[in-house]
């Protein structure tokens, strides 16, 4: 048996690094794990969910505050500015990095600071990014969980000031007075919420007929009114001829023959796995066209002693399953199996304004299976715990079979969303007949609370059902 420095080497420390790291340590592995930017965290704290979440964050607060009649002249004229909020976000994730320091050193995972290049199946080479001096470490196994940037397209000039995409934009030195926003995906939809929330104007330009495809439709038509009502400019079905970067701003020719104007483009179409430039050409590592490493439901890849985990293996895409898929992977290297199946029923958490958070299936999708099923709603606006936050935006619906009452599906939007949605995913989540919508009409919930939202809505679907 060959002996190696390290049992487990793992490649990026973000959410499925770090969820990687920490299992196999506590399983009582000797784990490396190599980042090449100079704390850990990941993109995950240091240029997407945190920074966005932290930045989104005070905006809410104040639109929730002056939802309260007896604040609303009192805080008319108080706005928010993006350095601000930038600096915030600064300190939400100095707080990460020190909590996930900790996790590491607690757990003795040894942090190598530099770009890693996997040379063979066990020896990973690794470049100081300061000095350039390099070293090769060996392990039995190697996890890759590099995560992935913004695509950027060749033709659009990312070195101009005021052309951004989501690592770029909290660089920004300014608020803009307006926003073009190229791409309606989470991250768009996300940034669009922001922008307008800090007063500027936004066009958000979608490449599809509608916002976000995946998700409800219902839900879908809420954000897209929502947004609108809020002042976005929402243009479905366009798609970029051109960019334009001048001084003081930039022109977006779209193929349609209209063109927009604003100080600033943020650029949200699409994102690249960091799959390139890790030596995946000397091990037998296959890839898809989208360049997202393949990989087995134990998130194996084609070469049985290296795993690929998190945004590097392509969607969802979110820190949250990026986390559990590096649990999980690390599961399988462990123990030789996994039995808890982390790919199916991945909640949604989308922070635009509104909140949305969905889980299980969609109406349309019930529809095509033929599964018979009926629906619950409830309003924000008649739940008391709402109107007395003023956060009367929102629904929630829930979506059961009518002959087992088990549910389906899980839809929310409005105030708290992603976190009311984990109410309904325990129910869920349960095997055989636990999971039924009839707990939510057999339990009595505190009052007034959003989760009561449960009770009106299951009420209202099993009032349906004859
Ligand atoms: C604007 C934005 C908002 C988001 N909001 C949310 C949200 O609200 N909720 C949610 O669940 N998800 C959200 N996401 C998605 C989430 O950030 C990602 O899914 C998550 O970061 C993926 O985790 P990861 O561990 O795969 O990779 P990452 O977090 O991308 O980390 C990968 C790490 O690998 C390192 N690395 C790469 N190559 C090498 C190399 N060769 N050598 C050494 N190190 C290397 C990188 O430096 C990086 O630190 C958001 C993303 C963005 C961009």
């Amino acid at each position: 048996m060959p002996s190696y420095m390290f049992d487990v080497i793992i490649i990026g420390s973000g959410p499925a690094g770090e969820g990687a790291a920490m299992k196999c340590s506590k399983s009582g592995k000797s784990v490396a794990v190599v980042e090449a930017f100079k704390q850990i965290g990941g993109n995950c704290t240091h240029k997407g969910t945190i920074p966005s979440k932290a930045m989104r964050q005070p905006i809410q607060n104040l639109v929730e505050l002056k939802h309260n009649s007896l604040l609303r002249d009192e805080l008319m004229n108080v706005h928010l500015h993006l350095p601000h909020l930038l600096k915030n976000a600064e300190s939400v994730i100095r707080s990460q990095v020190q909590m996930r320091d900790q996790f590491y050193r607690r757990n003795n995972v040894t942090i190598i600071n530099g770009n890693a290049k996997i040379i063979n199946n066990n020896e990973v080479l690794v470049e100081h990014p300061e000095t350039g001096s390099t070293k090769t470490y060996s392990a039995e196994t190697v996890i890759i969980a590099t995560g992935s940037r913004p695509y950027r397209p060749p033709e659009v000039d990312f070195n101009h000031s005021r052309i951004v995409d989501s690592d770029t934009v909290l660089l920004l030195p300014t608020t803009p007075q307006s926003i073009t926003i190229y791409g309606a995906g989470v991250i768009g939809c996300e940034y669009a919420s922001i922008f307008r929330g800090l007063g500027c104007k936004v066009n958000l330009i979608n490449t599809r007929d509608k916002l976000l495809s995946f998700l409800d439709d219902e839900i879908i038509d809420a954000l897209a009114y929502h947004l609108r009502e809020q002042g976005t400019i929402i243009r479905h079905n366009e798609e970029m001829d051109s960019v334009e970067s001048l001084d003081d701003g930039v022109v977006i020719h779209l193929k349609s023959g209209k063109k927009l104007k604003t100080d600033y483009l943020l650029w949200a179409n699409g994102r690249t796995g960091n799959s390139d430039n890790l030596g995946l050409e000397n091990v037998n590592v296959l890839m898809d066209k989208r360049g997202s490493i393949s990989v087995n439901e134990y998130y194996q890849t084609s070469t049985p002693n290296i795993f690929a985990v998190g945004d590097v293996v392509g969607p969802p895409g979110l820190a949250s399953a990026s986390y559990d898929q590096g649990r999980y992977a690390a599961t399988y290297i462990c123990e030789g199996k996994c039995e808890t199946n982390l790919m199916h029923n991945i909640p949604t958490g989308i922070y635009t304004s509104p909140e949305i958070s969905s889980l299980g299936f969609t109406e349309r999708e019930l529809t095509d299976k033929k599964i018979p099923y009926e629906v619950g709603h409830a309003f924000f606006k008649s739940l008391a715990r709402a109107q007395i936050t003023g956060n009367t935006t929102g629904m929630l619906k829930l979506l059961f079979h009518r002959e087992n009452f088990s549910i389906l599906g899980i839809h929310c939007f409005g105030y708290q969303a992603s976190e009311i949605i984990h109410i309904g995913q325990a129910i869920m989540n349960q095997k055989g007949d636990a999971n039924t919508i009839k707990y939510f009409v057999e339990a009595t919930f505190n009052y007034p609370t959003m989760a009561e939202a449960y009770r009106v809505a299951a009420l209202n679907g099993l009032n349906r059902v004859f």
